[in-house]
């Protein structure tokens, strides 16, 4: 694993922590112990309910990727949401998201205002990534941008904890910038802009250090390409390939969500669960 700043590594151990403990202390399986005791051969297992069901997603929070993300919408699911058309490219890109990224950096579009579900489809290929083996971790946007203000905090510690954050978020081989907005960034024309200076410094950055970056778009790609400066576009235009998704109308988005929210209470875990021997007194 790349050099995780320690504080940001047991934050997210403790994160960890705390959601397997809330997951134990629901389970009804095996009487929230977390594992489950085979009478028959002395055996104990991990409960694939409890414990089981946190270890499959223990790289994700490790990578930052938020709880609600874990077990929604697989890639699959996504052919609901997507037009058929938009959904071929993106079946495409998923099986060929490492090799894709291999050469260039990737842009997640919306074809228009009203496209949805963008950070979900972005997520499924950090999930992709992470399943590989591939160092990942997620970052909204406002969290970046947070980082560039690291000199305003009075607190010593504060700003120093801020700036090891950016030299992480710098480096990290795979990072996935979600929710990429446009209301930081002052009108086209306004080269001076700080938040757009420093945003190009750190996408700069990444591209010199040789790592991937993802970023999912919250605005549509006109809108896009409408707000940022010409020497911003041509750098993304350079560096970046971009897939514009689009979706089917809200309507059917109801109807799979439901038919998903079903799906998870009705399907079985998929959870690894690990068999392991203790020795009975
Ligand atoms: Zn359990």
């Amino acid at each position: 694993m790349i050099d995780m700043p320690d504080f940001l590594k047991h934050e997210l151990k403790k994160t960890f922590g705390l959601q397997l403990k809330s997951a134990k202390s629901k389970c009804t399986k095996c009487n929230q112990r977390g594992i489950i005791d085979d009478n028959s051969d002395h055996t104990y297992y991990d409960c694939p309910e409890c414990t089981g069901r946190m270890n499959a997603v223990r790289q994700y929070i490790y990578s930052n990727i938020r709880d609600s993300q874990f077990y929604k919408l697989r890639r699959d699911e996504m052919a609901e949401y997507l037009t058929d058309k938009s959904w071929k490219t993106y079946y495409v890109l998923y099986n060929n998201i490492i090799k894709v990224l291999e050469n260039k950096n990737l842009i997640i579009g919306k074809m228009t205002s009203d496209t949805y579900g963008i950070s979900q489809a972005a997520v499924i290929l950090l999930k992709k990534l992470i399943y590989s083996n591939q160092d990942s971790f997620m970052l909204k946007f406002d969290n970046l941008i947070e980082g560039f203000f690291a000199f305003r905090d009075n607190v010593k510690d504060v700003v120093n904890r801020k700036e090891e954050l950016l030299q992480f978020y710098m480096k990290v081989p795979f990072l996935l910038i979600d929710n990429f907005a446009d209301e930081f960034i002052n009108p086209k024309g306004d080269k001076d802009n700080f938040i757009t200076q420093k945003l190009m410094q750190f996408l700069q950055a990444r591209q010199n250090n040789g790592v991937k970056t993802i970023i999912a778009l919250a605005i549509s790609q006109q809108s896009f390409t409408c707000k940022y400066d010409t020497t911003f576009l041509s750098f993304f235009d350079e560096n970046y390939l971009t897939y514009i998704l689009d979706t089917k109308p809200k309507k059917i988005k109801q109807d799979a969500e439901l038919g998903l929210i079903q799906n998870i209470f009705l399907s079985k875990t998929t959870s690894t669960s690990k068999k392991f021997v203790l020795k009975k007194n």
